[in-house]
């Protein structure tokens, strides 16, 4: 099997350590591990690797799982398309740009109704899956459609209703369809005023948490009016540490590496967590990074 797999994808890696390839820091091999640089590209892909029966994982930048330590048998993909083009007010982008690189783009080009996310670690696939947001913003807002791979291989185009976004959430995460492409509808835009506002957002994510340490974001999804960061705090949980990861000294809702953190360590903490909350404030916490090889 492995001489077809490097024969159908040319450059493919075998057992690539997936903790280079993820914000945390975390995560043991891919079986095999492939880039696609190209929409078209990805598709072969995706056809090749269903034909052969074997198990794909979409990787976009890695800043939303945790990768178990046992690694990812099959194929992960790797996302490295990253055109962009403007038609008018609209722009379409291919999924694996970094949301921040849209940002700027669409900046320098007086485009407005992005900057939220410039500090979103994500690429625009990952992020429209899980309608990534800040600052009362959500990817949808400005989201005009979505162009998709259906599992029996069909691009489709799907308008914004269609892509049933919600809190943290779209079709995406309850399909196997994949994200190729982004139309957005943006705004004639100020350049000075939109970098103010990108300013603004980073030095409020900078006063919250220290960036630099390895992590996923927000652990787990939040409930109006019940920011979890705080009953993380009431409970006493900021520092907890369990081997290397940490919950958060800043930040009751982000689980940090402090080093050589293992996936089973970040578990340990997240169901400690969801125990102590359950147990105080009878609440089910529900997680907001994906859990993959476990
Ligand atoms: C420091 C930090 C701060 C963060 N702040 C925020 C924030 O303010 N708001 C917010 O919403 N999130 C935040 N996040 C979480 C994360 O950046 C977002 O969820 C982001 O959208 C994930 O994108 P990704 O490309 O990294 O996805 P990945 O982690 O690579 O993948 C996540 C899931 O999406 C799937 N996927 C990836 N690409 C595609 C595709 N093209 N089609 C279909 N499925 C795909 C993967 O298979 C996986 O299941 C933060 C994370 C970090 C580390």
């Amino acid at each position: 099997m492995t001489d077809i797999i490097k024969e159908k994808f040319p450059g493919v890696i075998t057992q690539e350590p997936l903790s280079k390839h993820t914000t945390f820091k975390i995560g043991g091999p891919a079986e095999f591990f492939y880039k696609s640089k190209t929409t078209d590209d990805l598709i072969k892909a995706i056809k090749t690797a269903r034909e052969l029966d074997l198990p794909i994982l979409l990787l976009g930048k890695g800043s939303n799982i945790l990768v178990s330590d046992d690694g990812i048998k099959g194929l992960v993909i790797c996302l490295e398309t990253e055109g962009i083009e403007r038609e008018g007010s609209k722009v379409i982008v291919e999924a694996g740009l970094l949301l921040g690189r849209l940002v700027d783009w669409t900046i320098n080009n007086s485009l407005a109704g992005l900057e939220f996310a410039s500090g979103i670690p994500g690429s625009v696939g990952g992020g429209i899956r899980g309608n990534a947001g800040a600052f009362g913003f959500e990817l949808k807002d400005s989201l005009e459609s979505v162009e998709a791979l259906t599992p029996d291989n069909r691009r489709i185009t799907l308008t914004k209703d269609e892509c049933k976004f919600g809190y943290r959430d779209s079709i995406f995460k309850h399909t196997d369809d994949i994200v190729l492409t982004a139309t957005f509808n943006l705004q004639q835009g100020d350049k000075e005023k939109s970098q103010a506002l990108v300013k603004k957002y980073a030095l409020h994510r900078a006063s919250r948490q220290d960036y630099s340490i390895p992590s996923a974001g927000c652990t787990f999804k939040n409930i109006p009016d019940q920011p979890i960061g705080k009953m993380v705090e009431d409970l006493g949980l900021k520092g907890k540490r369990i081997g290397g990861a940490m919950i958060s000294e800043t930040h009751g809702n982000f689980i940090v590496n402090k080093g050589q953190a293992k996936a089973q360590d970040v578990v340990d903490l997240i169901n400690l967590v969801k125990e102590k909350v359950k147990v105080k404030y009878q609440i089910d916490l529900e997680t907001e990074i994906q859990l993959v090889g476990f």
